[in-house]
Parts: C-alpha cells; sequence; structure tokens
C-alpha cells in the first residue's frame, strides 16, 4: 500500500495539498467487551472529526481495522483468520486498502503480527488508540510503508473521550437533535493491577491508571447535553479506581476478608487494603450519624459526583471486582436512585480452593455475603455474572461447588468461559489442566442451570409494569422498539404512539423470552 490517496500527500513547497478526492472510509470490527467497543467507538468518533466517514461494511472500505481481543485464545484466532480472509479479498480486488490489527491482540503480539501478515500495515496497542488518525494519514500518504506502535505512553488513559453519537455526521449535536444513542459507556480508567492468575488483562493493558473525576465528569456533562440519559462507567477493574492516584486520608472497614490474600500474584502488585481517600473533585457523602462523613473510596466518589449532573437519569458500571464491594459501595446504592438496580459481579468459580488458585482475594462466603447485602440494599436488583469453568485442578467437586453456587444466588445472567491457556500468565504452567472435553462438558452443564434459573427469573416479570429507557428500533425487527429496565434486561415493545429513544417509559411484561422481555406500553395507565 503506498499513496493511494494524492490529498494526503505534503507538497514539495511544504504546503499541504487541497483534498481533490474524497476523504478515505473506515470500516472497524471490534472483538471481545464493551471496553473495546468503547474504544472503537473513539478511534471512529476522531477519524470521523479529521473528515474520514464510516464504511458500512468492510467490503467497500478504504481501511479495514481489527480492534482484538486476548482474554482467550479463540477471540484471538478469529480476528487472525478474520485477517486472512480480509487480505485474501482486498489484495485482490482493492491492494491499496490499508489494514489495521488494533487492541489487546496488536499489544501483546506487536511486530508478530506484521512478520506473520506481511499485508498488514498497521499494529496499534493499547495506550495508542489516539495516534490513529495521524498513523493513517502516513500510510495513506505513502510517507510511511508499515507503523507498529505497542509503546506505553503516560497520559493515555484520559485519551479516549470522543464519542460518537451522530454516526458519521462530523460534528456532534447540541440536544436539538436527539443522537442515534442515548446511552453511551465512558471510560474512567485503563489497566488492571488485580494479577488473575488465569488473566492476560495486565498485560495487555498495563497498569491501571486512573483519570480524574472533573475529566470524567465533564465528559458525562457533554454527552447529557447531547440528549444521553443513560451512562455506564467503564474500566476493568472500575472499584480499583483510582486507589494508586489518591493519596490515603482515612479509613473505612476493608472489602476483603482477615486471612484471605488480597489476591495478585506479582510482588509489586500492591494490593495494600488503601481504605479512604481526598479525592480532586470528589465529594464526602453526607455525614453519617455521629457527625462526620462516612470515608468512601475514590470510586464512590465518581458516583456521587456523576449523580449530580442534572439531565442524567441512570448510571451503570463495569466491570467491577467483588473485593470493590466495602459497605460504602453498598450503601451508595441505597442513597443513590440515579445507580440503577443492576451489579455485574464476576465470581468466577464457586470452590473456594479454585478462587484461591485464581488469586481472587475473596471466598464463596463473601461473595455470598455482598450479594445478600446488595439485595437487601436494592430487592429489585439484577445480578450478572462471570464463572470460568474448567481451570487448571478443577475437580467434579469443585465444579459442583460452582453448579451449588449459581443455584444459591440465582443470577440473573452467567457469562461462561471455558479456561483458555494464556501465555505468561501462572495458571497456563500449573499442573492438572482439564482437558478440553471435560471443559466443554462443564460449560454446557453449567449453561443449563443458569438458563433455568434466568428463564424463571424472567419469568417472574410477567404481568409487572416496570420502567425501561427506550433504546431505540429493535435490530432484530425496526418495525419494534427496545429498552431497557434498571435491573438490565432487555424490553421488545411495539410502540402504541409517541414512544421516542431517550423517554423513560412504564411497560407491562406480556411475555418472557430467554434473556428477553416482551412488554406493552399501551396497557400502562399514564
Ligand atoms: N473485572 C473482571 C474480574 O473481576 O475478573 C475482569 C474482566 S475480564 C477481562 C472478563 C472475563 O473474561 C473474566 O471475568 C473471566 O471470566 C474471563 N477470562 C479472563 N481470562 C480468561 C481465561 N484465560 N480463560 C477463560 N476466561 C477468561
Amino acid at each position: 500500500m503506498a499513496g493511494a490517496f494524492g490529498p494526503f500527500q505534503d507538497r514539495a513547497d511544504g504546503l499541504i495539498c487541497h483534498y481533490s478526492r474524497p476523504m478515505p472510509s473506515v470500516y472497524i470490527k471490534t472483538y471481545g467487551c464493551q471496553m473495546n467497543e468503547r474504544d472503537s467507538e473513539a478511534v471512529a468518533a476522531q477519524l470521523v472529526a479529521k473528515g474520514y466517514t464510516l464504511a458500512p461494511s468492510e467490503a467497500v472500505a478504504d481501511v479495514i481495522l481489527l480492534n482484538t481481543c486476548s482474554v482467550r485464545d479463540f477471540a484471538e484466532q478469529k480476528a487472525l483468520n478474520k485477517m486472512v480472509n480480509v487480505i485474501a479479498e482486498t489484495r485482490r480486488n482493492r491492494p491499496e486498502t490499508v489494514l489495521g490489527f488494533m487492541g489487546c491482540m496488536a499489544q501483546n503480539r506487536g511486530q508478530e503480527l506484521i512478520d506473520r501478515l506481511p499485508d498488514v500495515d498497521l499494529v496499534l496497542g493499547t495506550q495508542k488508540f489516539h495516534r490513529a488518525a495521524d498513523y493513517l494519514d502516513e500510510l495513506l500518504a505513502g510517507r510511511r510503508e508499515k507503523i507498529v506502535d505497542v509503546a506505553a505512553e503516560q497520559g493515555s488513559e484520559a485519551t479516549i473521550r470522543e464519542h460518537l453519537l451522530y454516526g458519521n455526521a462530523a460534528k456532534n449535536g447540541d440536544g436539538r437533535r436527539l443522537p442515534l444513542q442515548v446511552t453511551a459507556f465512558v471510560s474512567i480508567m485503563q489497566g488492571c493491577n488485580q494479577y488473575c492468575t488465569f488473566c492476560i488483562v495486565p498485560y495487555t493493558r498495563g497498569e491501571e491508571r486512573s483519570r480524574s473525576i472533573p475529566d470524567i465528569v465533564a465528559e458525562c456533562r457533554q454527552l447529557v447535553s447531547q440528549g444521553v440519559k443513560e451512562i455506564t462507567l467503564l474500566g476493568q477493574i472500575v472499584t480499583s479506581y483510582g486507589k494508586r492516584r489518591f493519596g490515603v486520608v482515612a479509613g473505612v472497614p476493608p472489602a476483603v476478608e482477615p486471612g484471605v490474600p488480597p489476591g495478585g500474584w506479582t510482588p509489586n502488585s500492591s494490593n495494600r487494603l488503601e481504605i479512604s481517600y481526598i479525592v480532586p473533585g470528589g465529594k464526602m457523602p453526607p455525614s453519617t450519624a455521629g457527625g462526620t462523613p462516612a470515608a468512601t473510596s475514590p470510586f464512590v466518589q465518581l458516583l456521587d459526583a456523576v449523580h449530580e449532573i442534572e439531565g442524567l437519569e441512570r448510571i451503570r458500571f463495569t466491570s467491577p471486582h467483588p473485593k470493590g464491594y466495602g459497605d460504602d459501595l453498598i450503601e451508595a446504592y441505597a442513597r443513590l436512585p440515579k445507580l440503577v438496580e443492576s451489579a455485574h459481579l464476576p465470581v468466577q468459580s464457586g470452590s473456594d480452593r479454585v478462587l484461591k488458585l485464581m488469586h481472587r482475594g475473596y471466598t464463596r462466603a463473601r461473595y455470598v455475603g455482598i450479594i445478600d447485602k446488595l439485595r437487601r440494599a436494592r430487592p429489585e436488583i439484577g445480578i450478572s455474572t462471570d464463572i470460568i469453568v474448567g481451570f487448571p485442578g478443577e475437580t467434579e467437586d469443585d465444579f459442583q461447588r460452582t453448579l451449588s453456587l449459581a443455584r444459591e444466588i440465582e443470577f440473573d445472567q452467567a457469562y461462561i468461559f471455558k479456561y483458555s491457556q494464556r501465555r505468561d500468565t501462572p495458571a497456563a504452567e500449573m499442573p492438572d489442566q482439564v482437558p478440553q472435553k471435560i471443559r466443554e462438558e462443564r460449560n454446557q452443564r453449567l449453561l443449563d442451570v443458569i438458563n433455568k434459573i434466568a428463564g424463571r427469573r424472567y419469568g417472574a416479570f410477567m404481568g409487572r409494569q416496570t420502567q425501561i429507557l427506550v433504546e431505540g428500533p429493535s435490530k432484530k425487527n425496526p418495525a419494534r422498539m427496545t429498552g431497557r429496565t434498571r435491573c438490565n434486561k432487555i424490553v421488545v415493545f411495539d410502540p402504541a404512539g409517541g414512544e421516542n429513544r431517550g423517554q423513560l417509559i412504564d411497560v407491562k411484561i406480556t411475555r418472557a423470552g430467554s434473556f428477553t422481555l416482551y412488554g406493552d406500553p399501551a396497557i400502562v395507565s399514564p
């Protein structure tokens, strides 16, 4: 690929030529978690602001970027296979197309990706998303042949901030025109210091780095002024927000158990029992009965600050760590009405022995205790989780404990992962790796239990009236609309009349499907 887009080329006299051809179009395909989705959105928004357009499909794009995931080998293989197919198609028919990998696998494998697939032009690491536009300009103008940038960059945690609320329109609106989406993700931190023994994320995302509260609040305010009603605060472990950035000043009861190592396995992973902080821009909650303000973690101070934004209706966050559920966070659920009745609490296993091998830093009893407290604070709360089956050394007895935990908690939803060996993580070297066949069989058995329970929990909504935020037309059938309950259940309904994106409406649930509810706004009296 070289110099396909003449307009980008600098003239010999140093002036930049005017664009005589249309600006290139870009197609970004995203693998993995919501953080990856958010990173892709920020890159797309940066490119649109520079004049690029978003291609409706890879078949017509001038630039194809794959934003990758490394959490499991399967996700890496999927992105690699996709790139092989993209190369075969574009090099035959559109050889000028710029091809790139970005995100976690790009960070993890770097130059290796170009050595393996020499048609790839760009490899962009997780701290370099904001450089995408500059690098693409250089590649498109033919000034550089290949670019690999996976270096760490101080301050990069604050660079994921642009949103794409209005699609291909270069400028976002000012709230007079409703955005295409009324919900938005806001990245509050990058990286992870938890070092669970199975997990590659600390290597692909780097050390925990948090943005400041005023910076995050300013982004949220801007979104709300443009018509966003619901914000999800995002991070690898949001409950660790700010713990490494802000000073310790006082103590609240720690969210870990005495005698249980707090998790993490590197000597300097600094899982200290830091407990309370003064955060610039943060706010202490109301005084306790004794007159002294209750000390809270930086994350709860952030929740308090975001909660004050006028016009914002709902706050969610993901993904937390059970360790981060101190009493201050539970109390925030009871205190902050905009914080919805929904919690995603990755448990990973129901066996204390496996939790210890994973270095999770909590026991099953502690986990159950947190859920009890959350349900006491908010009886309607929806609980979802992540579970890994087939972790090295997991016996049938350990697995039975996971099944019994699923029955005891009655999760509304669970994401089940078959353990995947990740290079350079301690678990990959552990003895007693569980055969693939057993991982698959346990996956199915757990899925059966989870689905049965979820079916019951969704079924319990039948006939009930519930509030939803209308998000827009249903993807499966655009004649219908979808919204989400506060406890994070999708509701599909036939619009009775004036329901619009961004409205909070009451619906009566008339049918429960698997992980979807169906409602009727018409039979709710105003
Ligand atoms: N905040 C989360 C936590 O508390 O662990 C971390 C989110 S992680 C990026 C997403 C999920 O991927 C994890 O919760 C875990 O269930 C799964 N996961 C991570 N590494 C895995 C591996 N090696 N094999 C299978 N699943 C894995």
